[in-house]
């Protein structure tokens, strides 16, 4: 049985995470979902970690974050300091003693007084006048600069097509492979979406949009509206919008997350002196308890767990500060509409409440069909919710939600009374649930059929197992 926090984990692997031995460990630690960053992964890498992942368990989730078009510095060979002047250019261009930057075209684009960020904010310039395509620029924070370094100009709305060459490749390995979820880099609006989801039509993959820039922060909710779920990628959020806006932001769309019932991941640098340390500061401890505080589905480590020397210690220890913050949490009643019924959505919400007021042991959901956990889950019950389904690319997806807990029956039977003894039969052998226990079961009249009346049964196990 696996009894760690509510709030679930998602690990990048890397170099420092990729052998079996330590996918296992982290596994073991509460790890529930896997990132492959396609930005450090070829095809190969991709398919290789799968496997290893897949052979460590079928029920670890997989999810591929795409490269995406991140502008950088090009033909700097060795570091620069850059300071007082510099001049900038597009690389198709041809000007000389520049620095090149992989857009094309800049100088038809950019207009005087233009902030650009370089190295993730760490050099700051902004321009001071274009002379045919050369880009002269003042340096307002100088700093040394190393090859391929990031290039962000906020103020500016890129024309990009949202997935590169290699980002196609790489999302027909994960279809190959069948991946649970495909993260859209650098999203800017529900087009964006749309365009995923009709490369990954006909598959189970879910989508995750990235919010990361200012165009994806600006249509958020036309973005919301269309994806899977949310990323907050404070990591190139932090340079795109004032730093000091994270927060905020944080807070802002989790709850609108959480209102439409779609899951939330906070990302980048939760934990980042782990790299380096076997021991959190004190102020990234209360980042992660925040997050789970401000309500939060799922919290992601990256270089912490890819690059990082302490990979399993920071799973471990991402796992006990989420336990441990949401033992003094409180359920909070939602009242905005998910892509369920009206009807569903309030049998899901009275029972939420009637979780704590019974009290119940936990919430069992028998279904195929999607959407009926996340709108359980959004209230965030203090109980375990119970999810069981014959697809195990639903199973391992349901595990982005906060406090929901799968269990993979291959076989489940149409008819209700059947299924739900067998659903009962294996959480009760799998140590989680008394005889004595009173618990809540929702399902379809039939479990296959998507236009079938729900269902709500509060019951105790042994009425169920008749003993
Ligand atoms: P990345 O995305 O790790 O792929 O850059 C996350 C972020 O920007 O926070
Ligand atoms: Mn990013």
């Amino acid at each position: 049985m696996r009894n760690f926090s509510k709030t679930k984990i998602i690990a990048t692997i890397g170099p420092s995470s990729w052998d079996k031995n330590t996918i296992e460990e982290m596994y073991d630690n509460g790890m529930e979902i896997a990132r492959i960053n396609a930005s450090f992964a070829n095809q190969n890498e991709i398919e290789r970690v799968t496997k290893t992942l897949r052979e460590v368990s079928p029920r670890i989730a997989i999810m591929l974050d795409t490269q995406g078009t991140k502008l950088r510095v090009v033909d700097v060979n060795k570091e620069i300091r850059v300071e007082g002047k510099v001049s900038l250019s597009s690389a198709n261009q041809s000007v000389s003693n520049s620095i090149k930057i992989s857009y094309p075209d800049l100088h038809n684009t950019i207009t005087r007084n233009t902030k650009i960020f370089l190295d993730d904010g760490t050099i700051e310039l902004t321009v001071e006048d274009i002379k045919g395509s050369e880009i002269i620029c003042n340096v307002l924070q100088p700093g040394i600069l190393k090859p391929n370094k990031t290039v962000n100009i906020p103020e500016i709305d890129l024309n990009f097509p949202v997935f590169t060459e290699k980002d196609e490749e790489d999302i027909r390995t994960a279809i190959e492979n069948k991946l649970d979820f495909i993260c859209v880099s650098f999203v800017r609006n529900a087009q964006d979406i749309l365009y995923a989801q009709e490369l990954i039509k006909g598959t189970n993959i879910k989508i995750i949009a990235k919010i990361e820039n200012r165009t994806g922060l600006e249509n958020f909710d036309e973005i919301l509206e269309k994806t899977d779920g949310i990323m907050i990628a404070r990591g190139d959020l932090g340079v795109e919008t004032p730093l000091e806006n994270i927060p905020i932001i944080q807070k802002q769309m989790i709850f609108k997350c959480r209102s439409v019932g779609k899951p939330v991941i906070v990302a980048t640098q939760m934990l980042e002196s782990m790299r380096e340390n076997t021991n959190p500061t004190r102020a990234e401890v209360s980042d992660v308890a925040n997050a789970v505080m401000d309500g939060a589905d799922t919290l992601m480590l990256s270089a912490e767990t890819s690059t990082g020397k302490n990979p399993i210690q920071a799973v471990k220890t991402m796992a006990e500060i989420a336990k441990n913050t949401e033992n003094v949490m409180q359920l909070t009643t939602i009242y905005g509409r998910t892509s369920c019924s009206r009807e569903v959505d309030e049998i899901c919400r009275s029972v939420a409440v009637l979780s704590e007021s019974i009290p119940l042991k936990g919430i069992v959901v028998i279904s195929d069909q999607e959407d009926t956990i996340g709108s359980i889950t959004r209230h965030r019950p203090n109980v375990p919710i119970w999810s069981i389904s014959s697809s195990i690319s639903r199973i391992r997806q349901d595990l982005l939600y906060r406090g929901v807990k799968t269990y993979h029956i291959k076989d489940l039977p149409d008819d209700r009374d059947e299924s739900t003894l067998l659903a009962i039969q294996t959480i009760y052998t799998h140590g989680e649930l008394d005889l004595g226990d009173k618990i809540a079961i929702i399902s379809g009249s039939s479990i296959k059929n998507k236009d079938s009346d729900i269902i709500l049964e509060i019951t105790t196990i042994k009425d169920i197992l008749n003993q």
